[in-house]
This record gives structure tokens, sequence and C-alpha cells, in this order.
């Protein structure tokens, strides 16, 4: 049953090449969205992973990453977290550099945003170098967070992505590319 879920939730996303530039393959969630049995679909498929597993957060990342993290929050009965790019957020932050095919960008998160030994989930739409999950994954953990896992729609895995997170930790991926 779940891989005829993982096949109906991957036939409702696009994917179009060469935007933002040449050579990207964009994986397009809008046409996902806009499925009302995908889009109840997609959020059952994020949330099993971790029920019943205590979260206290999830934290979702700018921007795609906030569609299903509120949503994934409320099913696993957990508060949620925005991790956003540098000049957002309006309270005092913490701000962590990934590094980018040129040059390199930031991201940051509120200095209150979570307790010290809070478990915490990663979740983004879709994960390719993995610099982004995995600064903001650096953000949790200087906040004294504890990441129980990650939780992505899409993976691309010829990227090595998983490389680049806190070893030994969950990576739950409902498309692996
Ligand atoms: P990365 O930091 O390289 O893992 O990139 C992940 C971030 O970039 C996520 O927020 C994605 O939404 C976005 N992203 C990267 N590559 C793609 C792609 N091929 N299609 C859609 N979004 C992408």
């Amino acid at each position: 049953v779940e891989q005829s879920i993982r096949e109906f939730i991957g036939e409702t996303i696009r994917t179009i090449p060469d935007f933002p530039k040449e050579g990207i393959q964009f994986k397009d969630i809008t046409t996902l969205l806009q499925d009302k049995r995908a889009l109840e679909l997609t959020s059952y498929m994020l949330a099993q992973p971790y029920r019943h597993k205590n979260i206290d957060y999830v934290v979702g990342l700018e921007s795609r990453g906030f569609l299903f993290g509120t949503n994934l929050a409320q099913d696993l009965n957990a508060g949620f977290v925005p991790v956003r790019k540098p000049g957002k957020l309006p309270a005092k932050t913490l701000s962590e550099s990934y590094e980018l095919e040129y040059g390199e960008d930031h991201m940051e998160i509120h200095e209150d945003a979570l307790f010290e030994g809070a478990k915490v989930i990663i979740h983004d739409d879709l994960i390719a170098t993995g610099g982004t999950a995995s600064a903001a994954s650096k953000l949790v953990q200087r906040l004294g967070g504890e990441v129980i896992g990650y939780s992505f729609i899409i993976e691309l895995s010829f990227l090595n992505g998983r490389e680049h997170l806190i070893p030994n930790t969950p990576v739950e991926s409902i498309l692996i590319e």
C-alpha cells in the first residue's frame, strides 16, 4: 500500500527542466499541493515515521518547508519553528553559513526558538546537496536541541545530501530519485 501511495504522490510532482537555471531539474510540488488526495497522503506519509516519538518541534526550512511543516507539527503534537533566510526573522537570531555552488549563503533561527534538550525533526520539501538541512542541524544543536530525524518529500540521492547530515540520524524521504 505504501509503495502505491509513494507512486501516486510522485505522479503529482512536476519536473521543470532548466529552472531556475540551465541544468537544474526543478521539482515543482505546486501540482502536488493542488491535488487534494496527494495533499492528504503526503501529510500522512511525512508523519508516519515520527508518530509516538514525542517530538517537541518540527523545524521547517524556508520556504517550501513551511508548506507541510506546520501541518506535520500538528500531526506529531509538536510545535513549529521556522528557519529562514537572512534578515527575515524579527527577533534575536543565530546564523549559520553553508556553501553554494558559487559562494555561500546563511540560514537563521530565533535564539529562543526551542528549549535545551528539545527533540526536533528537520523538514523541507527536498534535499539536494544537504547544505540547507546541514546548516539547520547546526542551528538546532547550537540551541541545545536534539535532531531526532529528517523529513523530506523528495531526496535527490545522486547528490549524496545524506552524507552532510548528522550521522546515524534517520532520514525519511517519501520519494528517492
Ligand atoms: P540543498 O541545500 O542543496 O540540499 O538544497 C535544498 C533546498 O533547495 C531546498 O529548500 C529545496 O527546496 C531547494 N532545491 C534544490 N534543488 C532543487 C530542485 N531540483 N527542485 C526543487 N527544489 C530544489
